[in-house]
């Protein structure tokens, strides 16, 4: 183990309940309030899983961990902890950039109802979210967020007991130890009763600046113009920034190096967890909202197109009721986890989400239907205009369709799981449905206004556009 992976969250102790009164006390580490105490708390679930830890690292392609068959070890621990789990092979997100990714994560709509479009959309008041769901059924609930735009005022926090923004620390050593701190301490002081901790991180995100430790397992001695920063990277996207092949390279091994700081962040926090019988009983859910272009399409980040290497996803489940060791290779979606997990929590089904219960998988499988359609969009195609990109996957089959351009794209997944060679022949069934559910779309209830200086810093981010 190095010197970076061995320090301690600093709360480890082996009388772990005893403690959690005096650290709740002190609580010297940002918590933002006592957690709600909840009478009706059920202390025993039963079969089913008593807690939840869903995890969602911004910003991971699902083909770049070694339990999704990459061949660099950027995820040891995350393979390891994955053996011992399901790994749903073809998880996808709905879109391709972390505002209605995460709305469909956490509500188990699809942006079409949940409404998060956009910037300056709002989650409409009668959408019920994962948060609530738990809530209303006697689970302390505590989300953190690690960027600025999962956020109360678009309503993230709904549901939430707390709702805890960290900044994203874009160099070095990432913002991932002080969450893991912070959600240390509300399971602490949550453990006799029954907890669901929200926790996402931005460190995986540009700028690709991981510590010189990970940077150096995969990026080797360079002295080329590539840094590593969202902006240089949305420049070459407006065409004011040239790379070469080898500077290409050279930002997918800083990427790789920050998930492997990641997952050694993981693994610390996953330790600390297990040591002290916290994930005997708990349900863990590791995704992501999206994932990363290395000009896989002739761009870089995410958010301008659908295609698999932005839409693919990790989905990692482990925890009671769940078996080890299993792959699934039918398709999931993120809309699915809010059903998956009330089903493990023996909460009361949710009757009116999109996604299904993905523990039929091993359950009973044949009642997942293969022939579901899964659904894609995303407004940063064009930033700034009411042009979205669209595709639909059914099968192997996947079609695409931008507003404003009648022809469509067409490939088969299972010759052609890059999506290089459009096929002659757009499959009209497809296009049918995805135009059904283009047509179906709501008007947020309330827009934001988005001010000149959160125009900048979603420029900082990557959305946009430099130019606009
Ligand atoms: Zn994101």
């Amino acid at each position: 183990m190095s010197g970076a992976e061995s320090s301690s969250l600093g709360l480890a102790s082996p009388t772990w309940r005893a403690c959690a009164a005096a650290v709740m006390a002190s609580c010297l580490l940002g918590c933002t309030s006592e957690p709600a105490r909840h009478e009706t708390a059920p202390p025993n679930p039963g079969p089913f899983a008593r807690n939840l830890i869903l995890i969602s690292i911004d910003t991971l392609r699902a083909d770049r961990l070694g339990t999704y068959g990459y061949q660099r070890e950027t995820s040891p621990f995350l393979d390891e902890f994955a053996s011992k789990g399901v790994v749903f092979d073809n998880a996808r997100t709905p879109a391709s950039w972390t505002i209605p990714a995460h709305g469909s994560m956490l509500t188990g709509l699809y942006p079409r109802a949940h409404g998060l479009r956009g910037f300056k959309d709002r989650l409409p008041s009668d959408v019920t979210t994962l948060a609530q769901r738990l809530h209303r059924a006697g689970i302390s609930t505590i989300g953190f967020s690690n960027i600025w735009i999962i956020d109360a005022g678009r309503g993230f926090d709904r549901g939430f007991d707390q709702f805890s923004l960290t900044m994203p620390k874009l160099d070095g050593i990432g913002a991932a130890p002080k969450i893991n701190r912070k959600a240390a301490r509300f399971i602490a002081a949550n453990r006799d009763g029954r907890f669901f901790v929200f926790l996402h991180y931005y460190d995986v995100h540009s700028h690709y600046r991981p510590m010189d430790l990970y940077e150096r397992m995969f990026a080797g001695p360079y002295d080329g113009p590539a840094d590593g920063t969202t902006e240089q990277m949305e420049k070459h996207r407006s065409g004011k920034v040239s790379l070469s092949e080898r500077d290409v390279a050279h930002l997918s091994d800083l990427y790789d190096g920050g998930i492997r700081q990641m997952d050694a962040e993981l693994k610390r926090f996953f330790t600390h967890l297990e040591n002290n019988g916290v994930l005997d009983d708990t349900l863990v859910i590791i995704t992501s909202d999206h994932g990363e272009e290395f000009l896989d399409h002739g761009l870089f980040l995410h958010g301008a197109n659908l295609y698999e290497e932005t839409v693919r996803v990790p989905m990692i489940l482990r925890g009671p009721g769940v078996p080890a060791g299993r792959h699934v290779e039918a398709p999931a979606s993120l809309v699915d986890i809010t059903p998956t997990v009330l089903s493990l929590m023996g909460v009361a089904p949710a009757t009116d989400v999109d996604g299904v219960d993905l523990s039929l998988a091993w359950r009973a499988p044949e009642a997942l239907d293969a022939g579901r359609p899964f659904f894609f969009e995303t407004d940063q195609w064009k930033p700034n205009t009411d042009e979205l990109r669209w595709a639909i996957l059914v099968g192997d089959q996947k079609l695409h369709v931008a507003d404003g351009i009648e022809e469509s794209e067409t490939y088969d997944l299972a010759v052609d799981p890059g999506e290089q060679d459009k096929l002659a022949r757009a499959n009209d069934a497809l296009r049918r449905q995805l135009d059904e559910y283009r047509a179906a779309g709501r008007k947020p209830e309330a827009a934001l206004e988005l001010r000149p200086e959160i125009a900048d810093r979603l420029r900082e981010l990557g959305y946009l556009g430099v130019d606009n």
